[in-house]
């Protein structure tokens, strides 16, 4: 079986969907586990609906969701689907309308009311694309919610491994005996009470990889924008390249650093079940893609890929009263319980602890300075900036960590360096002002 994962711009209108058609006719003779996301932008839009219900005015609420069902049915419409897909649309939006309404009722939006509401975007899109789909191949529509558990944790729920595999192989499986392809949702799941959640923005990859790891799949082809893994974000350097193979360290560093090209978590399950993951381009499905392994490149070194981050926000805690790693690790705690966010990364020497969140100094500042009172912290903003490679301790990699140090200090004087915490990673804290030259210079630098 291969896992397919559409993103949001792959089925993003009527002609994306019927690229998705002719990908999955080409791939005909196989069983295909097609995963989708919500049509691109919506479900952005579903969570700012959710939370602005709380103040909306019923014509104004009623009329943005109106528009999110009608943007479907125009697709519907176009596509020439039956109506009983439009009318499956008009069900969902009209749960859509109901959820909305109870928000603006209880004047709150809670996690759970922001979690179903997001949830609809993913019906959405894989109605259509059954609909589409349905009739010219053999398949069934099937809800991801049924067999992805998770545990109550919102948002951005946890997967239960245990329960999520042995429901997707009693309830999802035995459908190929009966069909080619089955098309459910990525992103979304239920927990033990079966009530809807969601496993975080971007987390339809996240899907793909669970669902073909608990089902053993061959491949994991995340169909995609662009037509791979590139250099650095093909959106900011266009003349990027593709890099045809990259191990599964590499990309998991790569996700972890801030490329939106694959969720971070995605790699882990395909890992752990050695499956390989191909990210391919559903608007040029017949370029090479990249394909992402166990070895990755063996013959490959230096930097490969280079990453910006920005903004960031560096904190840095001293500790004026306490002296010893238990109560760092108590105040990194009490920052978390405040803020509710968690670094990306921390480093913690003796009495001080340098923390690294993915947000703007104005997201977080306010907790830092509870902690202020007794600890000397500081906080500032930054871009952070990572190359990728297959091994930074090797010695053929010796040249391009050098040129990493010169480029960084060669801009901004004062960096704070991470380097060589990872094998697979060198990343630097400048200031965002440089961020774009850095990038550009270490960009030319890319084997
Ligand atoms: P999807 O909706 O298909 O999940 P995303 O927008 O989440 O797509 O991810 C694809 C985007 O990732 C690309 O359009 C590209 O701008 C961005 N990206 C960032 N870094 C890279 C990279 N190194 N290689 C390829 N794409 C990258
Ligand atoms: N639709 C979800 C999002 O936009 C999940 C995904 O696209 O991967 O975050
Ligand atoms: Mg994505």
């Amino acid at each position: 079986m291969i896992v397919m994962k559409f993103g949001g711009t792959s089925v993003q209108d009527a002609n994306a969907m019927r690229n998705v058609l002719s990908i999955a006719q080409e791939y005909s003779g196989h069983k295909i586990l097609i995963v989708s996301s919500a049509c691109s932008g919506i479900t952005s839009e579903l969570l700012s609906i959710a939370s602005d219900s709380v103040y909306l005015n019923d014509e104004d609420r009623i009329h943005r969701i109106q528009e999110i069902i009608k943007r479907h049915i125009d697709i519907c419409n176009e596509l020439g689907l039956e109506q009983g897909t439009v009318k499956q649309i008009e069900e969902i939006g009209s749960h859509l309308l109901s959820y909305c309404e109870g928000i603006a009722l209880l004047g709150e939006c809670t996690d759970r009311s922001q979690d179903a509401i997001a949830s609809c975007g993913e019906l959405f899109s894989t109605i259509i694309l059954t609909g589409l789909l349905g009739s010219h191949l053999n398949l069934q529509w099937f809800d991801a919610r049924t067999s992805m558990k998770t545990h109550d944790l919102h948002p951005g729920s946890q997967v239960n491994m245990e329960q999520t595999s042995l429901l997707s192989n009693q309830l999802l499986k035995p459908l190929f005996e009966q069909c080619d392809i089955v098309v459910t949702q990525g992103f979304i799941g239920s927990d033990d009470d079966n009530r809807t959640t969601t496993l975080g923005r971007g987390g339809s990859d996240y899907s793909a990889a669970i669902f073909g790891a608990v089902l053993e799949a061959e491949e994991i082809i995340i169909w995609t924008d662009v037509s791979g893994i590139a250099s650095a974000d093909p959106r900011v350097i266009p003349h990027a390249r593709y890099l045809e193979c990259m191990s599964f360290d590499e990309a998991r560093m790569l996700s972890f650093f801030g490329a939106k090209v694959l969720h971070p978590e995605t790699i882990l399950p395909a890992l752990q079940k050695d499956i390989p993951v191909h990210v391919r381009n559903t608007f040029k499905a017949s370029d090479r893609g990249t394909t992402i392994t166990r070895m990755g490149d063996e013959t490959a070194y230096g930097m490969r890929s280079v990453i910006v981050r920005k903004p960031v926000s560096f904190v840095q805690v001293r500790a004026t009263q306490v002296s010893n790693e238990h109560s760092m690790s108590e105040l990194m705690k009490e920052l978390e319980q405040l803020s509710g966010l968690k670094p990306m990364i921390s480093v913690m020497i003796d009495a001080s602890i340098g923390l690294i969140y993915d947000v703007s100094v104005s997201k977080i500042e306010e907790y830092v300075k509870h902690l202020e009172e007794d600890n000397n912290a500081e906080i500032g903003e930054y871009a952070l900036i990572s190359a990728i490679g297959p091994n930074f301790r090797n010695t053929n990699s010796k040249e391009a960590v050098k040129k990493f140090h010169e480029i960084i200090y060669g801009n901004d004087e004062s960096p704070i360096m991470f380097s060589g915490i990872q094998k697979n990673t060198i990343s630097a804290l400048v200031d965002s002002v440089h961020a774009e030259n850095i990038l550009k210079e270490i960009h030319a630098q890319c084997t």
